[in-house]
């Protein structure tokens, strides 16, 4: 593996080790759990919306390294941001993890994981944080799956 595949690495997996925002949120309006049969991933997400602003978010949960980092940059990435925005961050993770030659522009960190496109089974893992907490944005109480 090359260096910067080395870098790549090192992120996802101290992530994985030391989840940032890994906890509930109590008394928020807005939860949604998440689970990708295929790895076993597990994942809450909890928003603490002000208005149209993630003032907070938090997840909680089990599953492989990437299911986890992922999350855990989720958070970091969305904190203080509008819906809207996001909402275009999704996209744009969503294409950098799915589409050869995407370049995951203003996703900062997160370009890490463009490599799991290679591994089309591991897009779920990377994916599952960013569905539930699409789905506690939209109120819904249903279980979020990438299936
Ligand atoms: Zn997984």
């Amino acid at each position: 593996m090359n260096e910067l595949g080395d870098l790549y690495q090192q992120v996802i997996l101290d992530h994985n080790r030391q989840p940032r925002n890994f906890h509930p949120l109590a008394g928020v309006a807005r939860k949604a759990e998440g689970h990708n049969p295929l790895c076993g991933d597990r994942v809450t997400v909890y928003v603490d919306l002000d208005g149209e602003r993630l003032r907070d978010i938090s997840f909680e949960g089990s599953g492989c390294a990437i299911s986890k980092a992922s999350a855990s940059m989720m958070t970091e990435s969305l904190k203080g941001k509008t819906r809207e925005e996001a909402d275009r961050l999704f996209q744009t993770f969503h294409r950098l993890v799915t589409e050869e030659g995407a370049a995951g522009e203003g996703l900062g960190k997160l370009v890490v994981f463009s490599g799991v496109r290679e591994f089309p089974v591991r897009v779920k893992c990377a994916t599952l944080a960013w569905h539930t907490l699409r789905s506690a944005l939209q109120g819904e109480s249903a279980v979020a799956s990438t299936e």
